[in-house]
């Protein structure tokens, strides 16, 4: 079958019209869309993006004159032996040692080039010994962080973004103990310090708990915590309320933690903290670690078994996960 149509050829011409306006009408609309809206979007959208690189290039920027025109020193890490130089790896037991290397070995040239590859404003944090801090252009000593940036301001000309303190982490081993530079609270050992330290930061804030963050991934982080639900075990029948119940389960009873069995000096692998603890002790010459609980007499020699000690004779609040540095 075939359908025919008759169209008067006036009526056919009038359509074209139609056609030709509503398109020249869509033509101008896609003009407007596509020169005059998205535009603005754009710049706008790339405002904010410089607006972010041109925020942490200048943090980044005034790190690099605070360790070139002053004595302090970053940490990048608690690692697996000690104190880890944030330029080239090396571990030290004792955070002088560390102090001592990195003034000796890492000079302008490193400190150019401290946090190129950094991953952006929400994990920015630096641990900056702070120890017997002073100027090194005039030799005058300061008492903390602020005061550094303040006399750097005023005495050398210098010029620092408004929110940089909110980004360091400052720390002082002024004899072996492990205290908190701003409010002096003692510590067992850095890892706990490093999450204490949290406590002075409002940058980032939980809403369910009220506590501070120095970046935004940390609060990420801690945030895990908070999430309540149905978690059960990937390896057995168990089920719990909250992913880091459920975290701390799989990883004490069903996954051997690694790190923990490692040798932190040469790697051999152990299936037992005690006996890796031993062996880098009596081949490596390592310190044996005394963990001493704050509320009775006990020693242990991890910070998890003294974790659950604590929290079994004591009743105290348990620490901030592991991760949350
Ligand atoms: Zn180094
Ligand atoms: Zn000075
Ligand atoms: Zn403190
Ligand atoms: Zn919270
Ligand atoms: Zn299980
Ligand atoms: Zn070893
Ligand atoms: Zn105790």
């Amino acid at each position: 079958m075939v359908n025919i149509e008759v169209v008067d050829p006036r009526e056919s011409r009038k359509k074209k019209c139609i056609i030709i306006t509503s398109r020249k009408a869509e033509l101008r609309r896609k003009k407007k869309y596509i020169k005059i809206t998205p535009q603005d979007d754009e710049r706008d959208a790339v405002n904010v993006k410089l607006r972010r690189v041109t925020e942490i290039q200048k943090l980044v920027e005034a790190i690099r004159v605070i360790l070139l025109c002053s004595n302090a020193t970053p940490i990048r890490k608690y690692g697996s032996i000690g104190y880890q130089c944030n330029f080239c790896d090396k571990e030290h037991d004792d955070p002088r040692d560390l102090k001592v290397h990195t003034l000796s070995t890492h000079k302008e040239a490193d400190k150019l080039k401290f946090l190129q590859k950094h991953r952006g404003i929400n994990t920015l944090k630096v641990k900056l010994d702070a120890t017997c801090l002073r100027c090194e252009l005039c030799d005058t000593p300061s008492d903390d962080v602020e005061q550094l940036i303040d006399h750097l301001t005023l005495k050398h000309d210098k010029s620092f973004p408004s929110n940089l303190k909110n980004f360091i982490v400052p720390f002082k081993f002024e004899t072996s103990q492990t205290i908190c530079a701003l409010c002096r609270t003692e510590f067992s050992n850095f890892k706990i310090l490093l999450q204490h330290m949290n406590v002075h930061y409002r940058n980032h804030v939980c809403e369910t708990c009220g506590n501070g963050f120095v970046n935004k991934r940390i609060l990420q982080c801690h945030m895990y915590r908070h999430r309540t639900g149905e978690f059960s075990c990937s390896y057995c029948a168990k089920v719990f309320d909250t992913r880091i119940k459920q975290r701390d389960h799989e990883r004490a009873i069903h996954i051997c933690d690694n790190k923990r069995s490692k040798c932190g000096y040469c790697g051999e692998k152990f299936n037992d903290y005690t006996k890796k603890n031993e062996h880098e002790i009596k081949v490596h010459g390592a310190k044996p670690i005394v963990l001493k609980c704050s509320a009775c007499e006990k020693t242990f020699d991890n910070q998890r078994s003294l974790s659950s000690h604590t929290k079994r004779y004591h009743l105290m609040e348990r620490p901030l996960p592991k991760k949350a540095d």
